[in-house]
């Protein structure tokens, strides 16, 4: 086992690279586990980000995550690029575990490993990625302006993507794999009476067409089997996200979708010295610079922490 850490930073999105970014500054000399497969976060998987604070022209996802990967590296973060496949909070000492067994400890960890949109898993639904399919209507829907876009789903976040995606296309079909939705009766209410909404019941997506960026959709009949093409060039999918806590549980507290718990106004979880940033924590905003923002906070959170065990 190495020598006792102050910190251990597990994930490496905008809330995991900016702890690091805080924590090097403030000497803590952070180590940092960023995952084997997915090292940067969701961004990899995007395009353009439009919307994060400082780049008025916008900047590429991957391009975004390896500025503040350099940012945080500059300051003495230490990155690993592999996954933590155990924990052990509860003592004072921390104790997370790689795959392959070696174990690394430290004085207070910050979990930030974010939430996995679920996907549809049919073809090309990766490679069209930033190319016409995507899981976040505030972040893509701007792109769509005046063009037909499907989203898939038929609950409360689906009903709110559609509505929300409504501001910009010139008409949005909610496909929905059975007759009824599952949302709640005041956003069904409220997309239902939207003119733009229409609902492809029965329905799902059979396949994605298109060269280099998505350009039509083969819709399948979950009844008849039958099946229809629709020319749309956005695709939007909406049936739920994973927060990646299963390491956690037994230790820290979650909520019944597997969030991890923070004290209100704070980063901290029911554990001393554990703290959680970003979309592993967050239900509402999911936004890289929410994340970010919050891995500020953990940052700060987990400094007062070791200055008050000094
Ligand atoms: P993530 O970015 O999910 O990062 C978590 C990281 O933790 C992952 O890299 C993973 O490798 C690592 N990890 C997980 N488990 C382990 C483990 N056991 N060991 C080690 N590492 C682990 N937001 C915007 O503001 N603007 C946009 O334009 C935008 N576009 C998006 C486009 C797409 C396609 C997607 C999927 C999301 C988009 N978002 C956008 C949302 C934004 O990406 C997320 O809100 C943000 O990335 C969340 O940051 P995070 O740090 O909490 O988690």
């Amino acid at each position: 086992m190495s020598d006792v850490r102050n910190l251990i930073i597990i994930g490496s999105g905008p809330a995991g690279y900016t702890a690091a970014i805080y924590a090097a500054r403030a000497n803590l000399e952070p180590l940092v586990f960023e995952g084997s497969v997915a090292a940067g976060g969701a961004l990899m998987n995007t395009t353009d980000v439009e919307n994060f604070p400082g780049f008025p022209e916008g900047i590429m996802g991957p391009v975004l995550m390896d500025n503040l990967r350099g940012q945080a590296e500059r300051f003495g973060a230490e990155l690993i690029t592999d996954d933590v496949t155990e924990v052990d909070l509860t003592g004072d000492i921390k104790k997370v575990t790689l795959g392959d067994g070696t174990e690394h400890t430290a004085r207070a960890v910050i979990l930030a490993m974010g939430s996995g949109y679920r996907k549809l898993g049919i073809d090309r639904e990766d490679e069209l990625s930033g190319h016409g399919v995507s899981w976040c209507a505030t972040c893509d829907g701007f792109f769509f302006r005046e063009q037909h876009i499907l989203v898939v789903g038929g609950g409360d976040s689906a009903l709110e993507e559609a509505t929300f995606l409504t501001r910009f296309a010139s008409k949005v079909t909610l496909v929905h794999r059975r007759d009824s939705l599952r949302g709640s009766k005041i956003m069904q209410e409220r997309a239902l009476a939207n003119d733009k909404i229409e609902v492809a019941w029965n329905s799902e997506i059979g396949e994605l067409h298109g060269s280099g960026a998505l350009e039509s959709v083969t819709l399948r009949d979950t009844v008849t089997g039958q099946t229809r093409a629709i020319d749309v060039t956005g695709l939007f999918i909406a049936i739920g996200h994973d927060p990646r806590s299963e390491l956690l549980r037994g230790q820290v507290d979650l909520d019944d979708e597997g969030y991890v718990l923070v004290q209100p106004g704070s980063t901290a979880t029911n554990i001393a010295g554990v703290f959680a940033a970003g979309d592993l924590v967050d239900h509402t905003y999911r936004q890289a610079i929410t994340a970010a923002g919050t891995g500020c906070s953990a940052s700060l959170d987990a400094e007062r922490y070791l200055a008050n065990l000094d």
